[in-house]
């Protein structure tokens, strides 16, 4: 019997026979992504420069006729949770939701699914900011893409993940993290224009690697609540902005056109969208002459940015940032929604270790959780993993 059985289940499956997983599996490997800059942008119209990381999800999926969908997972406690293609929002809660959010996604955009057993494996931290849920959902949509032979893009798979995350599951994102992990590349970011739509994708080269520098994210293991309000609730304030100022989004105002404002956190998290916004583009310009001090110098004003005008920091990743570097990162900044989750710094690989220290230190002298300090770089997007008998035996 294959992996799927023993590993998960300790029993088989209806149906599941060994010669049927070899050629019946479908599996998607889909990575986690880091935001190298452009942070609550892509709800405001503005430009993203997220990166897929060499971290990922494995999804396999072995359909089924019966109209009933088993998933399994590997996060710690997960039981196995069962319900139908016809599952509806509110039925199923807690990690299963985003599994289940997918398939009502698939199935309300007229997709006839017929069943499905799934697992999920990941080696990437679950509610670190990393984008674990758009490489779950994204990896499921894809891998029934693939079964059912859908003929959706990567786009189209993007807007259903999407659905998935807002509608069924109930945190109102925006479209970059599934875009990043659809499109990410090897040594490349991923610039997402997302003031047209459907949003516009272009491969940017890094090179800082060559250039003898590594990008750390620092994991803060503090409980990142995108869906808990706060994110819902910059949403809100962005859109009022927006709605005050007459404009379609928020990245198109200009700094001087915010004097209308009244309402002083509207004017800071207009200003945060707006200066943000010239990071990036000067984030793009540092790369593409690969002036790595001046990239850093942008990725730790997003920082201050994001602390001060958009409020979405928080003390573990305020204090990620400021032991990053004085430990001789030339940036840093939270990256993601923000309220805990990761930060990023970019920096010498022979100083990667005195970080690591430093940002334990500190985190010691004031009792929190020892963080996760680890090495990323930019890879390839979700892709189909040949599912051999060799394979499926490991
Ligand atoms: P992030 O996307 O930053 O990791 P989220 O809170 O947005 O954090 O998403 C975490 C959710 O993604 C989990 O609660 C779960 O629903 C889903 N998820 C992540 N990893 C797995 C996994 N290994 N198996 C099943 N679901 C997963
Ligand atoms: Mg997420």
């Amino acid at each position: 019997m294959g992996a799927f059985c023993q590993s998960r289940c300790g029993r088989a499956p209806r149906g599941c026979a060994y010669a049927r997983w070899v050629t019946d599996v479908h599996r998607w490997d889909v990575p986690g992504r880091v935001n190298l800059i452009g942070e609550h942008l892509d709800y405001n119209g503005g430009p993203v420069l997220p990166l897929a990381i060499d971290r990922s999800v494995t999804v396999k999926a072995r359909l089924r006729d019966d109209g009933v969908v088993n998933v399994w997972s590997d996060l710690p406690g997960a039981a196995k949770v069962t319900f139908t293609t016809s599952v509806q929002p509110g039925e199923v809660d807690d990690w299963a939701s985003y599994a289940a959010g997918t398939i009502w996604s698939l199935v309300d955009a007229g997709h006839a699914l017929t069943g499905v057993d799934l697992v999920i494996e990941s080696r990437l931290p679950s509610g670190a900011g990393l984008s674990s849920s758009a490489a779950t959902t994204c990896g499921i949509a894809a891998a029934l893409n693939e079964a059912h032979d859908l003929g959706l893009d990567r786009t189209q798979i993007a807007l259903l993940a999407q659905r998935a995350e807002s509608d069924f599951v109930g945190a109102p994102v925006g479209l970059m993290d599934q875009l990043a992990v659809l499109y990410g590349a090897a040594g490349q970011a991923v610039q997402i224009d997302t003031s047209v739509n459907p949003h516009t994708t272009r491969l940017v080269p890094l090179g800082w690697e060559e250039d003898g520098l590594t990008l750390v994210v620092i994991a803060t293991g503090a409980h990142h609540a995108l869906a808990d309000g706060e994110y819902a609730a910059r949403r809100e304030e962005c859109e009022r902005a927006a709605a005050e100022l007459g404009i379609a989004w928020l990245a198109q105002a200009t700094l001087d056109a915010t004097v209308r404002l009244t309402d002083e956190t509207l004017k800071a998290r207009t200003r945060h969208v707006l200066t943000e916004t010239a990071r990036v583009r000067g984030a793009i310009t540092a790369i593409s002459r690969r002036s790595w001090a001046q990239l850093g110098t942008i990725l730790t004003a997003s920082h201050a940015s994001l602390r001060d005008d958009f409020e979405v920091s928080s003390p573990e990743l305020d204090v990620a940032v400021e032991a990053a570097l004085e430990a001789g990162a030339l940036g840093a900044r939270m990256t993601g929604g923000g309220f805990g989750g990761s930060a990023i710094a970019l920096v010498a690989p022979e100083k990667v270790q005195a970080l690591r220290d430093r940002v334990e230190a500190r985190y010691e002298a004031r009792q929190w959780k020892r963080p996760e300090v680890f090495a990323v770089r930019a890879a390839d997007g979700a892709h189909p993993v040949p599912t051999t008998s060799a394979k499926l035996d490991q």
